[in-house]
This record gives C-alpha cells, structure tokens and sequence, in this order.
C-alpha cells in the first residue's frame, strides 16, 4: 500500500513537469515552517524556567521580555513561511492539473474518431477535467501537511529527549495511538472493507447515471418498477456496506483516534503524577513545573498535525482514484501517424484480407474481407443489419485501423498516408452524422472552412435542402439545437450531404439512413446522392435494395465475410443470400404499395 502511494504521487509529480521543482520547495519550506512553529514553544519553556528560578520576585526575570519577542518573531516568521510554501505547492498543483487536462485532451486528440461512438466525448473531457481538480488537494495541501507532520514527529522526539524524556513520550504516546488507529481503519483485512465501501459508492454513482439515461424508456414503455430496481439495489448495496464499515471497522477506532487527537493532554497528566513525587526528592520541583507547562502547552501542536495527517490520507486516496480516472483516458487507443508519408496515386480503394475486431468483442466484426473499388466505379455493400458494413466502411477514413491485412487508397495502406490528406480525399455520409450546435452554415462550411456563403449556398441547393432553409426563422445562419429548431433524420441527413456535396473529395463514402420517415424526403435525399457521387469513387452501404440495382458491383456482407460479390442480375440468379434479400425487400415494396391502396 505504501509502495502504491508513492508511485501514484511520482505519477502525479510526473505531470507537474518543470513545476516540479516548486512543489520540492513548497514541501521544503512547509517543513521549515512547522519547525519554526515549534520554536515558540521553547521561548515559552525559557520564560517558564527563568519565572519559576526568581518565583516569587518576578520582577526578577529579565530575559521573559526577550524570549516572548523572540516566540513571537519566530510565530510570524513560521506563518509567513508555511503561506510561501502552500504559494509553491498551489502554483505547482495548479499547473499540474492544467498539464493533466492538457496532456489528456491531446492524447484524445490521437485517438481514432470510432473511439468517440462508444466513449462520448463529452463524457472523457468531464471525467479527465474532474479528475485533474481532485488532485489539487493532493499537491496544494496534503503533501505539505504530511511534510509538515514528519518533521513535527521528528521535532517531538528531539524535544522529548531534551526537556523530559517520560513527559515527551506521554505526548508522543497519543500521536502513536492515533496513528495506529487510523491504521486499522485503513489498512489490513480492513483495507479490502474499505474498497468494498468505496466501490459501492462508485457504483451507485454509476447506477444513478444509467437511470436518468434510461428514463426516456422506462416512460415510453411504463416500466416505473422494474428499472428502478437496479438503482435502488445499488444504494441500499452501499448503505449496507457504509453501515458495516462505519459501525464495525470504524466506531472503536474513530473513537479511539479522536480521543488521542484532542485529548494528547490527558496522557501527559498521569506521566507527571507518576514524575511528581520523584522530582520533589531530587529538589528539582522547578524544572519539573517547567516541563510540564511545557509539555501541556506543546500537546496542542500534537493534535493540530495529527488532524492533518488525517485530511492527507483522504487526499491521498481521492488523488489515487483520480489518477486511475486520469489512466483511463490516457489509455485511450492512438492512432499511429507515419514518419514517411507516402501520396496516394489514384483513388482506387482496395481491401486485402481484411479483419477488425471490436476492443472487447470476442467474434470479428470484420473477417478477411477483400475487394477492390476503381477510380470512378461504384460499389454497394448489402446485407443483413450487423453484418459489417458500417464497421468496413469507417476502416477506410481510419475511424479504426484494421486488427489484420490492410486498406488501400489509392495503393497506399491508409496508415502509410498522412491522415490530412487520406481525410482531404474521402467525403462520408454516416448514418449517425452529427450536426454541431451552430448554424446550418457554420455545419456545411466545416467540410471546407475557407468556403463563401455561395458555395455553401450551393451546396445546400444541390443538397435539396431549399425547403428546410425556407422553414426556418434565420435561413442558413439559424443555429441548430436552440429552442425550436429541430430537424428530422431525414433532414439532418441532407444537411450532411450538403457538407459531403461542398467538400467535393474524389471518393465518396455513403452510408445510408436505415429508414427515412418519408417518401419526400427519401426522393430529394436520391436526388442529393446522384450529384454527390457523379464522378466519384463510391462505396456505398445501402438498405433499399432499390439504390443499388444499377450499381455495377455489389458486396453481401453477413457475420463480416463476403458472401457473395456481383452485379444486380448476377446476383439475382443466383439463389443466394441476395435473391433472398431481393425477394423479401420486393414484398415489402408490394406491401407498402398495396397498404397505400387502401386508405
Ligand atoms: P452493419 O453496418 O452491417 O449493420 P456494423 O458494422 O455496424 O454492421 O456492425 C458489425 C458488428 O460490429 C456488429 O456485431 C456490431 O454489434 C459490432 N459493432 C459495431 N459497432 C461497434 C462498436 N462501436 N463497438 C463494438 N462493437 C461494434
Ligand atoms: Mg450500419
């Protein structure tokens, strides 16, 4: 456990960089602090002896003026110092943890944009910025504390030797018991409690998330009980095991620590009973008065410290389990960039014995998949829903990299290329593109920034978006997502055509919504299609067999293989997966015609 901590404080100091040696300092200095802290408490024995050497002629003492000013001076000193040191360990944490959100924002940066389908992006940057706040604690305070207690413990043990030594050990006697207290809370059998306790918290947190997130179902479908039942499990989990741990690991000990924290006075009181009658026969009542104000008065700094170490364990802890957060997101997979980058030559595309397998998947998603797209040729990817086509087709723009064989563009694998100009050369149409919360404009010019308002005006026309931009309140510059404007699937599709259509890139990749709401939307959407990809290589992933009938090549993917490969007719004669589909997307047709008929 000790080892632990060490290591996650190097992590952290790993991050601090250059500021580092700040937080060397700031602990430095806090340890200089706390011994000039404890120097008035020697001025204060001076003046204790030199009253008690002339009592009862106190007019007597001459140096009580010259220590009290010296107390005084040396508490002043040890205030200023102490604030100096928490200025180097605040300037430190904070440029830590700015590092920490810096460092984690540009790993992310790297991380293939497929990562961002099952990691929202909203979410990391939340979880990292959490975590980078609650390692401030840590290195503001905590590491200065602890710094502080150590040379206090080291302090004490002098001064127990020096004045006492059995009135010095009572007061340490009270440190040692608190410590040990806080120990078995801590650590031990009871550490795994502890952990047990900590993960039913987390769990609940988890928990509380999915419920709000389910709520739009559990209303659509009713279910008030039922899916409240995991959440409510999750917290009565953790307040049986918050009971547990408070009441049979933590009441004696809490306690216990408690009582020697603020109390370290009582144990000084039976050790000068004890000392007492000794002192009176040696005749050296005196000095024994004078330590034991001493001591009585120096208890006070005993408990201060130990209430400290006690706020440092806890930073310890929320630091440790914000570097694991921190480790999650800095485990984000990278892309790799290549050092040689080489120019594709045309804009062919070409698989060769292609697999993909989801991280944490046990069945490929993707299984030796090869097949080649001319420059200027369309190819259709069919098949079943699951069956592979989205996850082929965002291998190509290297929203994952292949686990085996490789993609080609142009003749270059895609990792060989520089990613700006694989990205400069390939349009896509997603099934769930995503519009930014800007206006219609801002959305379409992010394919081209430098573009003017014609070309994207252009774009929109050819997008056959002239009717979303007539409904809405400010034409193309009304912002998406603000209170009213929403857009339909169907017509957000079209928007992320206008964008594909103004990014005019030599390949285009299209993935088909799986179903438009409406037969108008459908047409304008085949009409948008047809100028995006005139001219164009084309990969497209259709689910109305309808669009790909012309298309010269089509690829039937089901469970990630290539199952079947050909034209329209070819296909159709076949009596394979495709005369099935073909068959079944006819009756549907039929049905959907001969519904209509009726009403
Ligand atoms: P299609 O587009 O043909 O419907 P996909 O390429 O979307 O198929 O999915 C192929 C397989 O990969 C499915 O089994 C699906 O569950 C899985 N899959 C798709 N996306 C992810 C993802 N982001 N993480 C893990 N598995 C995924
Ligand atoms: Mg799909």
């Amino acid at each position: 456990m000790e080892e632990k901590k060490k290591s996650d404080i190097a992590i952290l100091l790993g991050y601090a960089g250059k500021y580092k040696i700040l937080t060397f300092l700031g602990l430095a200095l806090s340890g200089i602090a706390m011994f000039l802290g404890m120097l008035p408490y020697i001025c204060i024995w001076l003046v204790a002896r030199d009253l008690i050497a002339v009592a009862p002629n106190w007019t007597l003492a001459t140096g009580v003026q010259k220590y009290g000013w010296m107390a005084f001076v040396f508490a002043v000193v040890g205030i200023l110092v102490y604030f100096a040191a928490l200025m180097c360990t605040h300037l430190a944490a904070f440029r830590t943890a700015s590092n920490i959100r810096k460092q984690g924002m540009a790993h992310l940066m790297e991380a293939p944009l497929g990562f961002f389908d099952s990691n929202a992006s909203g979410l990391l940057r939340n979880r990292l910025d959490g975590a980078a706040s609650e390692t401030e604690t840590l290195l503001a305070h905590n590491l200065a504390d602890i710094v502080g207690s150590i040379v206090m413990f080291v302090g004490m043990i002098v001064l127990m030797f020096v004045f006492d030594w059995r009135m010095g050990a009572s007061c340490l006697l009270a440190a040692v018991v608190s410590v040990a207290a806080m120990f078995t809370m801590m650590g031990g059998k009871n550490a795994q409690l502890m952990h047990e306790y900590q993960a039913a918290q987390d769990y609940m947190s988890k928990a509380g998330t999915e419920y709000v997130r389910g709520i739009p179902v559990v209303k659509v479908f009713q279910q008030t009980v039922y899916s409240f039942k995991a959440f409510k499990d999750a917290i009565e989990d953790y307040s049986q095991k918050a009971e547990h741990y408070a009441i049979k690991v933590c009441r004696v000990p809490q306690s216990v620590n408690l009582t020697a924290t603020e109390g370290a006075f009582i144990f000084l009181v039976p050790a000068a009973v004890l000392i007492a009658p000794g002192a009176l026969k040696d005749g050296n009542f005196a000095g024994f008065v004078t330590n034991f104000a001493f001591y009585a008065v120096f208890s006070a700094i005993v408990s201060t410290a130990l209430a400290r170490i006690m706020f440092a364990t806890n930073g310890i802890m929320l630091a440790s389990s914000a570097i694991k957060r921190i480790d999650q997101v800095m485990g984000a997979p990278t892309l790799k960039v290549t050092d040689d980058p080489k120019e594709p030559k045309d804009n062919s595309i070409e698989f060769k014995d292609v697999s993909f397998t989801y991280e944490g998947a046990d069945i490929p998603a993707i299984d030796h998949v090869s097949f080649r797209v001319e420059p200027g040729q369309t190819v259709a990817l069919v098949g079943p829903s699951g069956g592979g086509k989205t996850t082929a087709a965002s291998l190509i723009p290297r929203f994952w990299d292949a686990t085996s064989g490789a993609v080609y563009v142009g003749g270059v694998d895609v990792r060989e290329m520089d990613p700006h100009v694989l990205m400069d050369r390939i349009a896509f149409v997603f099934q769930n593109n995503r519009l930014f919360k800007a206006s219609i404009f801002e959305n379409v010019r992010a394919a081209k920034p430098g573009a003017t308002r014609e070309e994207v005006q252009t774009a929109l026309d050819a997008a056959q978006c002239g009717d979303i931009l007539a409904k809405l309140p400010n034409g193309m510059d009304t912002v998406i997502g603000t209170a009213g404007v929403y857009l339909s699937g169907g017509e957000q599709q079209r928007v992320a055509l206008a964008r594909a259509i103004l990014k005019d890139a030599p390949i285009v990749i299209l993935d088909e919504a799986t179903a438009f709401a409406d037969p108008e939307n459908e047409a304008l959407i085949q009409k948008a299609f047809a100028t995006l990809t005139k001219g164009k290589t084309v990969i497209m992933i259709a689910h109305r067999l309808s669009t790909v009938v012309s298309t010269g090549k089509i690829i039937v993917l089901d469970e990630g293989k290539t199952v079947e490969e050909g034209s329209h007719e070819t296909l159709k004669q076949k009596n394979g997966m495709y005369s099935h589909m073909w068959a079944d997307y006819n009756q549907a047709v039929n049905w959907r015609i001969s519904a209509g008929e009726a009403m």
